[in-house]
């Protein structure tokens, strides 16, 4: 891949600005002078082919009006002073009690002794300025769209925490919710959250045994549940899975019916509940991983460092402004959702646009339409979307300024198409156990197409080897962290915790540049071994996508003569007649082969989709598992609908 990315070529939308490109490098090197290790590097780096990366200026608006002008600085300032740093900005929300240390690294905890409440500070803190200010704009998968302001979200959510309080929820009590993104979701999180109980998002799709399961594992005292959710443009039935979820188990329920206002009238009719100020550690909810390496894993996140790490980063990574719209395809119960389809945008006292089914139903130009049609500034998406996109070719206008991408490696093709067709592309790298951006490009910098970035405030990151020495620039290793920001997670369910020797082990597999820019190369656990290289699943796919006839790839590697074989499983742009697939897949390995240099030629297999996550994300080992006639292990994560990798 490292070849792929070909030489530097001055784009002529925006022409090199040769000096201000070396200035702004010469910034993050001074930044990532932080990132040096204290001693030379221990290991020599492994051959690479040499490196030409693309380095792509920000267009000079963006840059000039961004809200953050000078990244290193605040970076410096970050590491430097964090008390100083993240405790101003924290002192723009409501503190019941003002913290006594903003963070401990000891035990990775943010503004202890504080004492706040996420739903106060989302909604309460903006009245009555920004009572007739629309928060929420949300349109169901029927076609209903409306508009709900500050005034109105206060009410609904705290009248909603009134029933819940009358149907025995007590501060630190579990709930579960199975519902749809759009309000009644919005409404139930902020509404938990508003009297110090804990909500524990379980998205739509799930199955009865995986909702059983989760039920069983959180120990809730309520289910929220709708009977329905539509999913390009039909509406699924979701009372047997519940029914099915619940057998035997004292579990009572709360139903959203779809298509009547019996949720809004039942929870309008609760007695208003103040919200309740509670420590900053306090868990705000618990929201399982996406389940691509084997069993989700319930991440619990606070309120108070959360709240500060998402504002932070939607303000000044992400450049929301006031009076601009944000909106995130992301579903609301996955952490992308949670942190800033709902959170960040309130916590601002900004606008959302919450969408209910996919974002291409029923075709991508409804997508452009809608985001024109809303006037959305910025967008937060997925790899997955924006290659969907970018397979029906070009974009129509939209009103965009920034695109944010997660969740997956942005290839250097799909960030070129985006930057081409939508907006100036963002990659950012996080998990759930996070909460926020840990990772990205901030809009000041150059990009550099492949890699993700740089490390954001608060954020101290290094590739090692697997016992942790610090490898140098070029050479392949895990991602580790040896801190993160505040959004970090205060407890996590079912996992270990990814903190080991004083080195937070993200479970990646990256490489870093000599200005400190990181590329990931896929998971750690699923490199590919050929001979004596390693290569990462997103440099092999990353090269499959820069030809021209393919729009998806997954990579895999299974047990071969020598080391591995790669197996790259390939959904054509078009449909390829059957008696030209062989000469294709040749064309496909030559081209390969052109890209990752001497590896034994890979093999592969159309199919007509990948199998996902439901956030999105390319579940290769269930590929290989199929492939390899073995236990695929738990696939509960599996978009529902995947009907098995069908070979074209
Ligand atoms: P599980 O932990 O259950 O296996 P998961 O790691 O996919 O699931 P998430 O927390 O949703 O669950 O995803 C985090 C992971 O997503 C990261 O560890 C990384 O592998 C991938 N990821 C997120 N953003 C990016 C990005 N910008 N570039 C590359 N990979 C990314
Ligand atoms: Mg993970």
């Amino acid at each position: 891949l490292l070849g792929a990315l070909g030489v530097v070529v001055p784009t002529r939308r925006f022409p090199f600005a040769f000096s201000r490109l070396a200035r702004a490098l010469s910034e993050v090197a001074q930044v990532s002078a932080h990132l040096r290790p204290p001693e030379p590097p221990s290991l020599a780096p492994p051959p690479e082919p040499s490196l030409q990366v693309e380095v792509v200026e920000p267009p000079c608006p963006l840059k000039e009006r961004a809200n953050l002008r000078d990244y290193p600085g605040a970076y410096r300032a970050s590491l430097e002073d964090p008390e100083s740093f993240f405790g101003s900005f924290a002192r723009e929300f409501h503190w019941e009690t003002p913290w006594e240390r903003v963070h401990d690294p000891a035990t990775h905890t943010w503004f202890g002794g504080g004492r706040t409440n996420a739903a106060l500070n989302a909604l309460d803190r903006h009245l009555p300025e920004k009572a007739q200010q629309v928060a929420l704009i949300t349109l169901d998968g029927d076609g209903h769209l409306e508009k709900w302001t500050y005034r109105e979200l206060l009410d609904l959510s705290s009248r909603l925490a009134g029933v819940f309080q009358n149907l025995g929820v007590k501060r630190g009590d579990r709930v579960a919710l199975y519902l749809p993104t759009g309000l009644e979701a919005a409404l139930s999180l902020l509404a938990l959250a508003r009297i110090g109980a804990v909500h524990v998002a379980l998205p739509v799709g799930l199955g009865p045994e995986a909702l059983r399961e989760r039920l069983l594992q959180s120990q809730v005292r309520l289910l929220v549940a709708a009977d329905g959710y539509f999913r390009r443009g039909q509406l699924i039935p979701l009372r047997p899975v519940v029914e099915a979820a619940l057998s035997g188990l004292d579990l009572p329920v709360l139903w959203h019916t779809r298509g009547t206002t019996e949720f809004l009238e039942r929870a309008s009719e609760g007695k208003p509940a103040d919200a309740v100020p509670v420590p900053a550690q306090q868990p705000l909810f618990i929201l399982h991983t996406s389940g691509s390496t084997g069993r989700p894993k319930g991440v619990v996140h606070g309120h108070g460092g959360y709240m500060v790490g998402v504002s932070w980063a939607l303000r000044y990574l992400f450049d929301l402004k006031p009076g601009e719209i944000f909106h995130t395809t992301a579903d609301l119960f996955w952490v992308v959702g949670h942190s800033f389809g709902l959170y960040a945008p309130l916590f601002l006292g900004g606008t959302s646009l919450l969408v209910e089914d996919r974002p291409d139903h029923p075709n991508p130009a409804a997508f452009y339409e809608r985001l024109r049609r809303f006037g959305v500034d910025v967008l937060l998406t997925s790899p997955t979307v924006l290659r969907t996109l970018r397979r029906h070719g070009e974009a129509r206008p939209t009103s965009l300024r920034l695109v944010g991408s997660v969740g997956e490696a942005l290839a250097p093709e799909v960030w070129r198409w985006t930057w081409e067709n939508l907006a100036w592309p963002l990659d950012n790298w996080w998990q759930t156990e996070l909460g926020a951006p840990a990772l990205a490009t901030p809009l000041t910098l150059p990009a550099k197409p492949g890699f993700v970035g740089i490390p954001l405030p608060g954020v101290e990151a290094r590739v090692v080897d697997a016992e942790g020495r610090v490898l140098p620039p070029g050479a392949k290793g895990h991602l580790v962290l040896l801190r993160a920001g505040p959004a970090h997670m205060v407890d996590l369910l079912g996992g270990e915790s990814p903190w080991r020797g004083g080195l937070y082990w993200t479970g990646d597999l990256a490489t870093w540049d000599e200005e400190g820019y990181f590329r990931i190369l896929g998971r750690s656990e699923e490199v590919i071994k050929v001979g004596e290289a390693r290569l990462g699943t997103a440099e092999v796919e990353a090269a499959a996508l820069t030809h021209p006839q393919v729009a998806e790839a997954a990579a895999i590697g299974i047990p071969g003569e020598e080391g591995e074989e790669i197996v790259v499983f390939a959904v054509p742009k078009k449909e390829v007649p059957e008696e030209l697939k062989a000469l294709l897949a040749e064309k496909i390995k030559a081209h390969l082969l052109r890209h990752l240099g001497p590896v034994p030629p890979p093999r592969i297999v159309f199919v007509e989709r990948l199998p996902r996550t439901r956030s999105g994300k390319i579940l290769r080992r269930l590929l290989k598992a199929e492939l390899l006639g073995v236990d695929p292990g738990d696939v509960s994560a599996l978009e529902e609908e995947y009907g098995g990798a069908k070979t074209s």
